[in-house]
């Protein structure tokens, strides 16, 4: 296990290191130290809470010089005023025995007063995207010095509509800088980010571990469409007295929405939806009723579903199958918490059931798909995006190697419960994906070829 010394922090940094009393490097630290110090775009998939701030800070640090140029070397953007006083302090504490200034800038308040504080000079400035800019154009502060640049949070930031400020900031950045991006959880929108902006970056994963909880049964059902996935929705949902605690995920804010107004018929007193687009007010009394239990079916998106941590959910219903592994991971986690069993249920289509193989590689694991259930009525309804016209999308997944589908939609009536993939299909399913053996390949294998 590696120790703080093992970084050879300069004197100055492990001091501070000791005065916060950390003993050891966390998971993160330990691997995104030598990464971010090699000088490469890096992608890390992390969520707070890990000790993310100090992954990053330790070695940006770590390589910050001495100068006497007021413009700032380091650039970190974060989605909220919140997170820029909290990365402040941080830092602040970090550089408590170095001379470099850090200023943190967010908008919503008096941009002069904000303009006054910069007006000294600093090293590294940590700011939301939108005031940044603005103080750029401005003329308040000049990016041209910035070497390092780091996002946080950036799934937050792009679900809270930031990508416009993003991309009008990489603009008037140096092109010659190293980028940092920090996120908790992979979205195709992230994706295509790091595919215009970011040059081959390094792929490192600290938050989801590829083994799912014990106490987790887990099942998938084989649905043709949306809206047949709608009335299967609501054949369990009847089940009152075992589903008292659903939250129910779907891919994104419309489809959030869509089912809401597809279940509200049936499930009005029960039900709430959570995304970004809802008010903070909104999403606060939406929770607090579900924590509650005043209400005991939530729908949520990915992003929007972060760091809420609800007590003896009974059941995770995944509607869509998550393009991004690691999202149904972190899904999943909602139920079975403090030893208590808990159940997740998939609902996948067929164009989906790739998405549901790269899952299984990652766990290691084959979730076993059930017979369609008793009284199921098939619809023939189309999404918008089921439509025909619209249906050839790209894959964005990076394990989108075409695999033969067709498995549960073939030969759902063969099996029931558990599936057994034999040694020979797990392994050319593993050699499909390219199972990690070990977690040094499970990185790699991550890394954008
Ligand atoms: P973060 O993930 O950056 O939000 O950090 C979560 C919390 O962990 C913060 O309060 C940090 O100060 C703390 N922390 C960071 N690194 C360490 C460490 N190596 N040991 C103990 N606590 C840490």
């Amino acid at each position: 296990m590696q120790t703080f010394k093992d970084f050879e922090l300069n004197r100055f940094l492990f001091q501070a290191i000791e005065d916060l009393g950390f003993e050891r490097p966390t998971p993160i630290q330990t691997e995104a130290y030598p990464v971010i110090r090699s000088g490469k775009n890096v992608v890390g998939i992390s969520q707070t809470g890990t000790g993310k701030t100090i992954a990053f800070m330790l070695p940006l640090l770590q390589d910050l010089k001495f100068s006497k140029d007021p413009s700032p070397r380091i650039i970190i953007l974060v989605p909220t005023r919140e997170l820029v006083t909290q990365i402040v302090e941080e830092i602040e504490k970090l550089t408590a025995y170095m001379s470099h200034r850090v200023v943190g800038v967010f908008g919503g308040v008096n941009i002069n007063t904000q303009s006054e504080k910069l007006a000294d000079g600093a090293s590294i400035v940590v700011a939301t995207p939108g005031r940044l800019y603005d103080l750029a154009l401005n003329r308040v502060i000049k990016l041209k010095s910035v070497q390092k640049l780091v996002i946080d949070e950036v799934d937050v930031m792009l679900d809270l509509g930031f990508r416009y400020q993003l991309t009008n900031l990489f603009e008037i950045l140096p092109e010659k800088r190293q980028n940092l991006m920090f996120s908790a959880t992979m979205t195709t929108e992230i994706d295509e980010l790091i595919a215009d902006f970011f040059i081959a970056p390094e792929h490192i994963s600290i938050a989801v571990s590829g083994t799912p909880l014990d106490n987790i049964n887990q099942c998938a059902y084989a649905i043709p469409n949306f809206y047949t996935k709608v009335n299967l929705l609501k054949l369990l949902l009847k089940k009152r007295e075992l589903f008292n605690k659903t939250i129910v995920f779907t891919a994104s804010k419309k489809m959030a929405d869509r089912l809401y107004e597809n279940l509200l018929p049936d499930f009005a007193s029960r039900l709430g939806v959570i995304h970004s687009n809802k008010s903070q007010n909104n999403r606060f009394d939406t929770t607090k009723a579900f924590d509650e239990g005043k209400i005991d079916i939530l729908i949520a998106t990915d992003v929007i579903s972060r760091g809420l941590d609800f007590q003896e959910v009974s059941h995770v219903v995944n509607v869509d199958t998550p393009e991004f592994p690691e999202n149904y991971m972190h899904r999943i986690g909602r139920t079975g918490r403090a030893e208590k069993e808990g159940n997740s249920i998939l609902l996948f289509t067929e164009k989906e059931e790739e998405l549901k193989l790269a899952i299984e590689v990652l766990m290691d694991y084959s979730i076993p798909v059930l017979d369609e259930l008793e009284h199921l009525v098939y619809s023939n309804q189309k999404t918008p995006e089921e439509r025909p016209r619209l249906m050839a999308t790209k894959s964005h997944h990076r394990n989108s190697k075409k695999v033969e589908s067709g498995g549960a939609f073939h030969e759902k009536k063969a099996k029931n419960s558990k599936v057994n993939l034999g040694n020979s299909r797990k392994a050319s399913k593993a050699d499909k994906f390219k199972k990690p053996k070990t977690k040094g390949d499970k990185i790699q294998n991550r890394r954008r070829k």
